[in-house]
């Protein structure tokens, strides 16, 4: 959905009155792809993408990673055939985390509509996406019961610049499609750190340490955790968190993220 509501306002439910509310929007404001801006006038364009309010052609453009590709980073290898296995850099160091699934490499159309959901102050983007991440987290989780899904936390300076924590409206869709617990309040970001983008590989694994904190290991002790983030791009703050996270009692830490940066290795 766009900017409006979902649910009826007095029934609180998708009903026949919401419906042609919706209708008469869409005719007044025709849905337009949330990437390149076209019109997306047939309903058949937006039931074969899963409702969601990309068009045929942005759509197309998300690559999707498929095996064989690196259970523990989600990295994806050039080579088309085999089975999954680890890859280099996690054979060299074990990440905190016990692995790590993505449904898209963040590049292309996708990498345009992340960028416009983060920067573009246009939370509803999550709308679309975050479907899209809970339609994978299906697939990719054996089991999902006893899971505390988290969202990896914003330092309060930066959730009042940007308005939303972006990862948490990624995690709602996930908990609603998987029923699982949500938890956004016991991971913290205490320290507020530089953007990673355009620092270097030991600056950005610097810039993050001591960033997080539990605030109170009782409620995450002996849990699994499934962290949900947008983007991973060298894992550093993924792998942050899953350390304070283990060190707090939790038994197995998950991350579970919408676009892998990188190339094929
Ligand atoms: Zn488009
Ligand atoms: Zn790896």
């Amino acid at each position: 959905m766009r900017g409006y509501p979902v649910n009826c306002l007095s029934c609180s439910k998708n009903c026949v009155k919401m419906n042609l509310l919706r209708n008469l929007i869409n005719i007044i404001y025709p849905p337009r792809c949330l990437v390149c801006g076209e019109f997306l006038l047939e309903d058949s364009i937006r039931d074969k993408n899963g409702g969601n309010s990309f068009c045929p052609a942005c759509f197309t453009g998300f690559s999707r990673i498929t095996s064989p590709r690196c259970p523990m980073c989600a990295r994806p290898f050039v080579t088309e055939s085999g089975e999954d296995h680890l890859c280099e850099a996690c054979l060299r160091k074990r990440p905190n985390f016990d692995a790590a699934g993505a449904p898209y490499l963040y590049d292309g159309p996708l990498m345009t509509a992340i960028h416009s959901f983060k920067y573009g102050s246009r939370s509803y983007i999550g709308d679309s996406l975050g479907p899209l991440l809970a339609q994978f987290a299906c697939g990719w989780l054996r089991e999902s019961g006893n899971l505390l899904t988290m969202p990896v936390p914003l330092h309060p300076k930066r959730l009042r610049e940007r308005g939303f924590n972006q990862s948490l409206l990624l995690a709602m869709h996930v908990v609603r499609r998987l029923n699982t617990e949500l938890d956004f309040l016991s991971l913290r970001r205490i320290r507020y750190t530089a953007p990673q983008t355009g620092l270097g590989k030991d600056e950005r694994r610097k810039n993050v340490r001591k960033a997080f904190q539990v605030i109170n290991p009782e409620d995450v002790k002996g849990k699994t955790v499934l962290l949900v983030d947008d983007v991973f791009t060298t894992g550093n703050t993924l792998n942050e968190c899953a350390r304070v996270l283990k060190k707090a009692g939790c038994e197995k830490v998950f991350c579970l993220i919408l676009a892998r940066a990188g190339n094929r290795v």
